[in-house]
């Protein structure tokens, strides 16, 4: 499996740095995020270092659809039973600061603010 050692979230999913884990299994890793932006605010991870989504490519199909899949499901968990917002973040021009894919799910009793 690849993995990036000065990667943080590769170091989570290592379990070299704790994290408040709320899924995990063999491919995949959910985590609250260290700075809530709403209620809820979970990041969905490969554990594969797969650097962004511009760095996907057919190969990659599957772990993608499940990290997808997942989001409802943690979210509903997590108490946002009534909706949630994805945001992927990709690249210099789309604000990613840490570079290992991950999706946010934010969420929560009350609608959480839109950017768009
Ligand atoms: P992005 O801008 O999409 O790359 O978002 C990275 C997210 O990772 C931010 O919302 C950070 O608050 C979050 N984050 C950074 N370090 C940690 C950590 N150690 N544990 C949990 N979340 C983190
Ligand atoms: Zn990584």
């Amino acid at each position: 499996m690849p993995s990036d050692p000065n990667c943080i979230f590769c170091k989570i999913a290592s379990g070299q740095i704790p994290a408040q884990i709320v899924h995990e299994d063999e491919e995949l890793l959910a985590f609250k995020d260290i700075h809530p932006k709403a209620p809820l605010h979970l990041l969905i991870i490969p554990r594969a270092h797969i650097i962004s989504l511009q760095d996907v490519d057919a190969s990659h199909a599957q772990i993608l659809g499940k990290m997808l899949v997942l989001a409802p499901k943690l979210a509903r968990e997590n108490g946002s039973p009534d909706g949630f917002r994805t945001i992927i973040n990709t690249g210099r021009v789309g604000g990613q600061e840490v570079y290992h894919l991950h999706v946010h799910v934010l969420g929560g009793p009350a609608p959480v603010g839109r950017m768009i």
